[in-house]
């Protein structure tokens, strides 16, 4: 299939799929599923009858691990890697108009209370489905890459990509340090560019935010690591940190109530080549190597 050429660039992130954790945590967990209709059946890897069976299920937490989406159910589980154009919508009640090419709904309940481990930043906003409230989780792809794997309790179901040996530490995770940064990267002396986005290096890190890192480094996308002085490692830590949780800051403000869309238009150098880099002022450089944008500052990256 022939992908529109920005499709790989607009790929779900970390800090997108932050978001949408912590919304739909906050404004579905507690619920119990009524309703579920697949009308993408080639999206979903699963039986009519498992996904039947997710009714009556109350949803216990809804988190995000690398670059996938988990649901945890009562008794069941569901994983969504959203690929290339998968989006999600939170429609407060059903009455909401369905996006074109949803493969994937799913409506719950009332409830009597939000979880007690909601996100803080998600109190008491707008977008907020009342507790007496019916909404529904919709799943939108116009390129149909991604998939939501059902995962019943005792049916052993392959989640490619989601494997433990498949996905390193999460880039955020409080338990990557920046001693564990140190030793896991002796083992990769490649490129930057591709070390950021190996996911089983660092999981949740794609195009985009990795030519953002880079550019908060200082250090250029082609740049081997095998190169880097020990101050550099710790540079590369430090900026990956640091960008990932300003991009997240900035999205909670941006995205909602809007979950379906993808906001990229404050990022430093990523698509924005020809354009003054922030920093400097010299023109960004982007190069299309290998089927994807790089963009960068070969004045003040080196
Ligand atoms: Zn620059």
């Amino acid at each position: 299939m022939r992908l529109p050429p920005d499709t790989i660039d607009n790929m779900p992130e970390l800090p997108d799929l932050a978001i949408l954790a912590d919304a739909f945590h906050a404004a579905i967990s507690g619920r119990v599923v009524v309703a579920v209709e697949a009308p993408g059946p080639l999206t979903v890897r699963g039986t009519p009858r498992e996904l039947d069976a997710l009714v009556g299920q109350r949803l216990s937490s809804f988190y995000r691990r690398g670059k996938f989406l988990w649901l945890e159910f009562d008794r069941d589980r569901v994983a969504i890697n959203a690929m290339l154009t998968g989006r999600l919508q939170l429609a407060r009640d059903p009455g909401v108009k369905k996006p074109q090419k949803t493969l994937f709904m799913m409506r719950f309940g009332p409830r009597t209370q939000p979880p007690a481990d909601a996100a803080g930043w998600t109190f008491g906003a707008e977008w907020m489905p009342s507790d007496d409230a019916t909404p529904e989780l919709r799943y939108r792809d116009a390129t149909q890459m991604g998939k939501i794997y059902i995962l019943p309790a005792g049916v052993e179901r392959l989640v490619p990509g989601a494997g433990e040996s498949e996905m390193g530490p999460d880039a955020d995770d409080p338990a990557l340090t920046i001693d564990t940064w140190r030793a896991r990267i002796k083992r990769h002396p490649g490129e930057l560019k591709n070390l950021l986005r190996n996911q089983e290096f660092v999981a949740g890190i794609g195009n985009a935010y990795s030519d953002e890192i880079l550019h908060a480094a200082r250090l250029q996308p082609s740049r081997k690591r095998g190169t880097l002085a020990a101050e550099e490692i710790d540079e590369l830590y430090a900026a990956m940190r640091a960008t990932l949780a300003q991009a997240v800051a900035v999205l909670r403000e941006r995205v909602p109530p809007t979950f379906e869309t993808e906001v990229r238009d404050f990022l430093a150098v990523h698509n924005r080549g020809g354009e003054d880099c922030p920093r400097c002022g010299m023109r960004i450089t982007q190069t299309e190597a290998g089927g994807f944008t790089t963009s960068y500052c070969r004045h003040c990256q080196r």
